[in-house]
């Protein structure tokens, strides 16, 4: 047991070979979920003038209260026709440019409006409901950082600060395939000693939302001509991600057609349940992940490995799965060897989240594993988890 390598260093490997993609241009109403490589910078002070917060009046504060005549008003969009005159109020419109002079906006609410005059009824404070000029970010200050993952905020500061295209990673090209003779596509009739394919679609989910471009293969038979021909296409992507055939079976040809086509093994065993057999080689740029067939083990190594490098070779800036932590609702035997990652339901409790584990933890179980939103983390030791006590989780929704 003590030859495998823990979850960490495992990943410590995939990391550092996990080289960087080329930067692309990329038009920002295309670049969600893209990861950016040099600095967004702002075109423009934002708000590019003083505007209004409010529907109001702009005046000086210190002629308030007061009655105050009309000089004009003023629509988002618009500029207003000159200075504020002293002792004079002008309307505006949220958004609507403060006037200069204007030192103050007084909302509608605030104010009787008679048309061509105004009596403002309390005394205003300087600044009061105006967004000064460059308040949230000026001309060429940064607007997100290298190494973010564009979400929907980021990709609306970039519209904000006038930002039409960005430097991003080009998206891993990441092919996906399953080994094993005896899988059959649900939809087609199973013979003896076949069952359905689940893996391959399964992966190609887990992963798409990591930015990966991704080509799902035919199913690989257990024949070493079926294995090359298979595993050499995978080849020619970014990553290729197999299924199955990683044991210590007669039939379990990954690893040694990966060597004969070139790859170099970096481990093979990892010290978690399920996935322990997971193997990793790289060949040139590229990274070959063998997963072990059994759905839950593949599914639980393209979260904990694939994901990260994927990541890692768009930039991300901490491609480590993101790990949060809840109040576990039984108790869990630790395993004294391995680290475990044991399938969960979350529900909220009033000061955080419960994790119940779901029953049937085995890693062919991949319809009650489909019950669970979480995945705990149990690191390897002995004794057990209390109930109650706190643990780490990845969400799976
Ligand atoms: P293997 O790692 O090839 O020894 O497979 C381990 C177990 O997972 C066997 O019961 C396989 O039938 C099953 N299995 C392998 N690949 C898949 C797949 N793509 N979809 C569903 N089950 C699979
Ligand atoms: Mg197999």
């Amino acid at each position: 047991m003590s030859e495998l390598l823990t979850i960490d260093e495992a990943l410590e490997h995939v990391l550092e070979r996990s080289r960087l993609l080329p930067v692309e241009s990329v038009p920002i109403d295309e670049a969600l979920g893209r990861v950016l490589r040099e600095p967004a910078r702002a075109v423009v002070d934002l708000p590019p003038f003083p505007s209004s917060a409010m529907d109001g009046f702009a005046v000086r504060a210190a002629e308030t209260p007061g009655r105050l005549p009309v000089a004009y008003r003023v629509a988002a969009g618009g500029a207003p026709p000159g200075a504020l005159p002293p002792g004079a109020a002008a309307g505006i419109a949220t958004g609507g440019t403060v006037p200069d002079g204007a030192d103050a906006v007084v909302p509608v609410e605030r104010v009787e409006d008679h048309g061509d005059h105004v009596e403002v009824l309390h005394e205003a404070t300087l600044g009061q409901h105006v967004r000064p000029r460059g308040g949230d970010v000026r001309a060429g200050d940064l607007v997100v950082a290298p190494g973010t993952r564009l979400g929907a905020v980021q990709i609306g500061a970039l519209g904000a600060a006038g930002i039409a295209t960005v430097a991003c990673s080009s998206r891993p090209r990441v092919a996906i395939l399953a080994t094993g003779s005896e899988l059959r596509d649900p939809g087609e009739n199973l013979e003896a000693g076949q069952i359905y394919e689940s893996n391959r679609r399964m992966i190609a989910a887990a992963l798409a939302s990591s930015g990966a471009e991704i080509n799902v293969l035919p199913v690989a038979a257990d024949d070493p001509e079926s294995h090359r021909e298979a595993i050499a296409r995978g080849l020619e992507h970014d990553v290729l991600v197999t299924s199955g055939g990683v044991s210590m079976g007669p039939h379990d040809l990954v690893r040694r057609i990966a060597a004969e086509l070139g790859v170099d093994e970096v481990f093979w065993g990892v010290a978690i349940k399920p996935g322990k057999p997971l193997a990793f080689g790289v060949r040139g740029n590229t990274l070959v992940f063998g997963l072990p067939g059994n759905p839950v083990s593949s599914l639980v190594g393209a979260l904990v490995f694939v994901r990260p490098a994927l990541l890692a070779r768009q930039g991300v800036a901490s491609p480590k799965p993101s790990y949060l932590r809840a109040r576990v609702t039984s108790a869990l035997r630790r395993n004294p060897h391995r680290d475990e990652f044991v399938r969960a339901m979350r529900t909220e409790a009033a000061d955080g989240f419960d994790l119940a584990p779901i029953i049937g933890q085995e890693s062919h179980m991949i319809v009650r594993a489909a019950a669970a939103d979480a995945l705990i983390h149990i690191p390897r030791g002995e004794g057990e988890t209390q109930p109650g006590e706190m643990v780490r989780f990845l969400p799976l929704d």
